[in-house]
């Protein structure tokens, strides 16, 4: 993998947030990462909670009923404790997205914020007991074949006591949507995730554009053209091979920028053409 640091992102964010008192997005050169946090006391949470929850911030219009106060007051009585929250990163390859996953999710460590990240372990190019940005910087996660069998793996208890849950690679999870939205809504945890929002042939990739309705935040992240240097919204597959999922670095993918994306593409269907039209004419003369 080469350190692609001449595609640094840069951040169009579209971030709105609606439920954040937390989330400072301030990088740190820090490295380390406290998983074991004292400040976050889960029954603290549990109970700020409870009393949000006696004072829903709901306005009514002066001309409203009390029947609908009333109701207003039953249906924000049933609701579960709405504690958590859910982030999303996009963009292409090369885009700065786990550099951005890693430096909140540290940011939030240094807050005091129990934290934890997953992988796919489908990406093994790295080793499965750590995850690195392609500028290099690296921290610990835990590599599991779907999010639903993480809670087992990290335990339950431990479980209980995490804030936040880093998801790197999400296209690869096809249980994303409903491991967010559990974790968010029920168990009050802020899940951030990153992926690649299309794949080579610019559709829609795994599950990540499907967690977007649940999102408090999304933020499409852009690398640099590496023909043009101009902003980068895709990725191109420089190699012929057509499946979908297809794990690698800059030897086989480029961000490119539209322009550069379409004629790029013209350029590799017709090399992909003169081959298979080069084997066809192998095989009909050797047959
Ligand atoms: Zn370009």
């Amino acid at each position: 993998m080469l350190p692609i640091s001449k595609m640094k992102s840069f951040v169009s964010s579209s971030s709105f947030s609606t439920l954040s008192p937390y989330f400072p997005i301030t990088a740190s050169p820090t490295l380390s990462l406290a998983y074991k946090s004292t400040q976050c006391n889960p029954i603290f949470t549990h109970l700020s909670n409870f009393f949000s929850l006696k004072t829903p911030r709901v306005s009514l219009p002066r001309n409203e009923g009390f029947s609908t106060q009333k109701r207003t007051a039953q249906m924000g009585a049933s609701l579960s404790p709405p504690s958590g929250e859910v982030h999303v990163i996009v963009g292409p390859m090369f885009a700065g997205k786990t550099t951005s996953l890693l430096r909140r999710i540290q940011s939030e460590s240094i807050n005091g914020r129990s934290v934890a990240i997953i992988k796919s372990n489908k990406d093994t190019r790295y080793g499965l007991d750590s995850i690195v940005t392609h500028d290099g910087m690296k921290l610990p996660c835990w590599a599991v074949p779907n999010l639903s069998s993480f809670k087992q793996k990290f335990g339950e208890g431990a479980y209980d006591k995490l804030d936040v849950i880093g998801i790197d690679e999400a296209q690869f999870f096809d249980d994303l949507y409903d491991f967010c939205r559990e974790a968010a809504d029920m168990d009050g945890k802020t899940v951030i995730v990153a992926g690649l929002d299309g794949d080579y042939l610019r559709r829609s990739f795994g599950s990540v554009l499907d967690i977007i309705p649940l999102a408090d935040s999304v933020t499409k992240l852009t690398a640099r053209c590496e023909i043009c240097g101009n902003r980068a919204f895709f990725t191109l597959r420089k190699t012929e091979e057509k499946e979908t999922e297809l794990i690698g670095g800059a030897d086989m993918y480029m961000p490119v920028c539209r322009q550069h994306y379409v004629s790029g593409q013209v350029v590799i269907e017709t090399a992909r053409t003169v081959v298979e039209e080069a084997h066809k004419v192998e095989f009909t003369t050797t047959a």
